[in-house]
């Protein structure tokens, strides 16, 4: 995610405790990883009430993912909620399954149009699927399978894949 924002010639820089935070920025980037590992750090190192808050106050963020796990208004995990809803930001309108293509077809890539432009790499690694869109508000960028596979809502634009492992 840093290379991605580096090759597009911004400054980056980490937010790894809550000072950091005190540098200001443009843009959040929320990169993937494990969306309960990343709620349950940003809670204890106090990172999430101020994002929070950020976000809501319309900070742009750009999110791959988990990121796009802990935006989520709703998140349905294996059929029931098994992740404690404080340690999700839940402010994008949407429902999204976590893992929902299973084992075989966890990560994998394929060619789509986003935005209008054809022909885009698109690499899930164990990927969660938007499942529902809660607002006419929330425009559809791309989509996979008859899924939303990347949203865009007021200051968030955010995708189920990687667009940042194909800089270029
Ligand atoms: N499967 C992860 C989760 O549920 C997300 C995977 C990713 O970010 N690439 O949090």
């Amino acid at each position: 995610m840093e290379a991605y924002w580096r090759a597009k010639g911004a400054d980056v820089f980490e937010i790894r405790q809550r000072a950091d935070l005190s540098r200001g920025m443009d843009l959040l980037a929320l990169p993937g990883g494990e969306s309960t590992v990343q709620g349950k750090l940003l809670k204890e190192l106090g990172l999430f009430d101020p994002l929070k808050s950020a976000i809501d106050g319309g900070l742009p963020v750009f999110a791959t993912c988990a990121g796009l796990i802990l935006l989520a208004e709703k998140v349905e995990d294996g059929g029931e909620r098994t992740v404690r809803p404080e340690r999700w930001f839940g402010i994008l309108p949407v429902a999204v399954r976590r893992n929902a293509y299973g084992r075989q077809l966890g990560s994998f890539t394929t060619r789509g149009t986003f935005d209008g432009t054809p022909d885009v790499p698109m690499t899930f690694i164990r990927a969660p699927a938007i499942s529902a869109i809660f607002s006419p508000d929330v425009e559809v960028l791309s989509t996979f399978d008859g899924h939303p596979t990347a949203v865009r809502w007021r200051n968030i634009t955010a995708f189920t894949w990687h667009p940042e492992l194909h800089i270029g």
